[in-house]
C-alpha cells in the first residue's frame, strides 16, 4: 500500500488507454471525460455492484438505470444469457487489465472504471496530510506533469474482500454521474495491475465549511451566508435531479476554495434513491448530529428529505457558529430534536409506521422552541430554517424550493463567491490542531476567553462518525447502558414506555 508516499520521482511512465494500446512518454494525458458518463456494461456486471451486506455503506439493494435497461432484456433464454453476459464481463475485464487495472478492482468494480485509464502514482508528488475520515486519509498533491496542486484520497479497504471494493465502487460510480461546479469532480484514479491502493484525484480545496464555521476569528455575514447556501442547495438540486441522495451532508464534507466556490464531497454514504420509496434503504447513515428524526426512528424508506434536514443543521450551524444538535446517543439525539423542532403530529405517528415509533412517541406533544432559541436570526432566514427543520420529512420541500425562498429574494442578496474573504487555511483538521493547541496552553494557566470559546466551538470538528467505528465490548456495553438510562428517564418523564 501507500505507492505514492514512496515515489516522489518526475516520471510519466507509458499507460494504456482504454482500447489496450500504450501511450509514449510525451503523448498528453488521456483525457478524463468531463460530462455524464455513459456506463455500457452488461446487467450481470451491474447487478454485482448491488450492496448487500449489514453495514451502513453496503448494506441496501441498489436499482438504478443500468439495472433497469439489464432488465429490459428478456427475449434470450436465461442460460445463453448469463453464458453471454459472463463471457462479456470476461472480455471487459481482460480489456481493463490490459489498460493497467488491477484485476481484483476491475473484477467487481468493472462499471465504475469503465472507459478510464489509471494515473500513474509517480506522476504526483505527495505533500502534507490534509484530512482523515472514517475511510480515508486524504493528502495535498502536486501533479508533476502539470504543476497543478490536487488533493488525494486514498481509501481504505481491503482489497481481498469484493464487498469492501464494491462499496468503494459505488462512491466513484456516483462521482461520475455528477456534473456540476457545486459537487466535487472525481478527476481521475490512481492505481497500477499490481497495486493494491486506491486514490482517487480531486481538485485541491482550501477549506471545509466545519473549520470555517468554528473558527473564532470567522463571522459570516448574511449576505456571504446567502452565497454559501445557495451553492450547497444548487449542488444538492443536482445530486437531487440525479436521483442520488448524499446521506452524509455536514461542514466537513462541504468544500471551500479560494475563488469561494463550495462543493459537496465525500460520497462514501451516498446511493440512489427511489422517489416513490419502494426499495428499502439504511437508516444507519448521516452523522449523528445531522441525523434527521425519520433516520433515528428506524425508517429505511425515506428520500432525499433526509439531506434537506442536514442541510438545516448546517444553516443553522453557520448562525451559530457550532453545531446546533450535539446528541451523545441516538436516544439523547432525538430528545434535543423534538426540545428544539417540536415532536410530529399523531397523525405522522399513525401514517409513517416508523418502526421505533412506539418506544419513542412522547405521551405529550413538544412544542417548537425554534423561533426562541434563533430570535436574532432575520425572519425569511428562520423561516427557511423552519421549512428544511421540519420533523415531518414531507413538509421540508425541495433543493429548487429552498433556492426559490423568500430568503434568496430579499436583501441583502448573496454575494459573489469571488467576493468572499480569503480565509487562513481552515479545515476540520485545522479546527482540531488549532484546539489541541489551546488546550495545551490553557493546561499551562494561561486560558482565555477566546480559547475557551474556540476550544468549545471546534468541538464541532469532533462530531461522531456516520458510521460507528468497530467499538470494544466495555464501550458498547456503556453506551447501550447510558441509552438505557437515559430512555428510562425520557419514559418516566414524557415518552411512552417501551412496549
Ligand atoms: P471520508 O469519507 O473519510 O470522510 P472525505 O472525502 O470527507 O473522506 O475527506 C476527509 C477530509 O479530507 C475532508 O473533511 C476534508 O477536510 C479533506 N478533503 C477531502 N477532499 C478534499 C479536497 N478535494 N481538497 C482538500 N481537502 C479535502
Ligand atoms: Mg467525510
Amino acid at each position: 500500500m501507500g505507492c505514492v508516499a514512496s515515489k516522489n520521482a518526475v516520471s510519466v511512465t507509458p499507460a494504456a488507454d482504454s482500447s489496450g494500446a500504450l501511450r509514449d512518454r510525451g503523448q498528453p494525458r488521456a483525457p478524463v471525460p468531463s460530462g455524464p458518463v455513459p456506463l455500457p456494461v452488461p446487467a450481470a456486471a451491474v447487478s454485482s455492484l448491488r450492496s448487500s451486506s449489514s453495514t451502513a455503506r453496503r448494506s441496501e439493494k441498489v436499482k438504478d438505470d443500468a439495472e433497469e435497461q439489464g432488465k429490459a432484456v428478456v427475449a434470450v433464454p436465461a442460460a445463453s444469457r448469463s453464458f453471454r453476459l459472463r463471457s462479456l464481463r470476461k472480455s471487459l475485464e481482460g480489456e481493463q487489465v490490459a489498460a493497467g487495472w488491477p484485476p481484483w478492482l476491475s473484477a467487481v468494480a468493472g462499471e465504475a472504471i469503465q472507459g478510464w485509464i489509471p494515473l500513474k502514482a509517480d506522476s504526483f508528488e505527495k505533500l502534507e496530510k490534509v484530512g482523515q475520515g472514517t475511510y480515508s486519509s486524504v493528502f495535498r498533491a502536486r501533479d508533476l506533469e502539470t504543476g497543478k496542486i490536487v488533493a488525494l484520497k486514498k481509501v481504505r479497504f481491503d482489497n481481498f474482500e469484493p464487498e469492501s471494493v464494491r462499496f468503494m465502487a459505488r462512491e466513484i460510480q456516483i462521482l461520475r454521474r455528477l456534473d456540476h461546479p457545486n459537487v466535487m469532480k472525481l478527476e481521475g484514479l490512481i492505481t497500477s495491475r499490481l497495486s493494491c491502493s486506491l486514490y482517487l484525484v480531486f481538485e485541491y480545496m482550501e477549506h471545509d465549511l466545519a473549520g470555517l464555521c468554528s473558527s473564532p476569528d470567522i463571522k459570516f455575514t448574511e449576505a456571504q451566508l446567502k452565497c454559501y447556501m445557495n451553492q450547497l442547495l444548487s449542488g444538492l438540486e443536482h445530486c437531487h435531479s440525479r436521483r442520488v441522495v448524499h446521506r452524509d451532508i455536514k461542514g466537513a464534507n462541504l468544500l471551500v476554495n479560494n475563488e469561494g466556490i463550495l462543493k459537496i464531497a465525500d460520497f462514501g454514504l451516498a446511493n440512489y434513491f427511489d422517489p416513490s420509496k419502494n426499495h428499502p434503504l439504511t437508516s444507519r447513515v448521516v452523522t449523528l448530529w445531522y441525523r434527521p428524526p425519520e433516520l433515528l426512528l428506524g425508517s429505511t424508506h425515506y428520500d432525499a428529505a433526509v439531506d434537506l434536514w442536514s442541510i438545516g443543521c448546517v444553516f443553522a450551524e453557520m448562525f451559530r457558529g457550532k453545531p446546533i444538535l450535539q446528541g451523545r446517543t441516538e436516544v439523547e439525539q432525538l430528545h434535543k430534536i423534538f426540545k428544539l423542532c417540536g415532536s410530529p403530529a399523531d397523525d405522522y405517528w399513525k401514517k409513517s409506521k416508523l418502526p421505533h415509533a412506539t418506544i419513542f412517541k412522547p405521551h405529550h406533544p413538544y412544542p417548537s422552541t425554534l423561533r426562541d432559541v434563533f430570535k436574532e436570526v432575520p425572519e425569511n432566514a428562520l423561516s427557511l430554517l423552519e421549512t428544511l427543520l421540519s420533523v415531518e420529512p414531507y413538509k421540508r420541500g425541495t433543493a429548487s424550493g429552498a433556492l426559490s425562498s423568500e430568503f434568496f429574494r430579499t436583501k441583502p442578496y448573496a454575494c459573489e463567491p469571488s467576493s468572499l474573504p480569503k480565509y487562513t487555511p481552515n479545515k476540520e483538521m485545522d479546527a482540531k490542531l488549532r484546539e489541541d493547541a489551546l488546550r495545551r496552553k490553557a493546561s499551562r494557566g494561561h486560558g482565555t476567553e477566546a480559547s475557551k470559546k474556540s476550544s468549545r466551538l471546534s468541538r464541532a470538528a469532533r462530531e461522531p462518525s456516520a458510521v460507528p467505528k468497530q467499538i470494544n465490548n466495555t464501550e458498547v456495553s456503556f453506551s447501550f447502558f447510558y441509552d438505557w438510562m437515559l430512555h428510562q428517564m425520557l419514559s418516566e418523564d414524557r415518552f411512552s414506555p417501551a412496549v
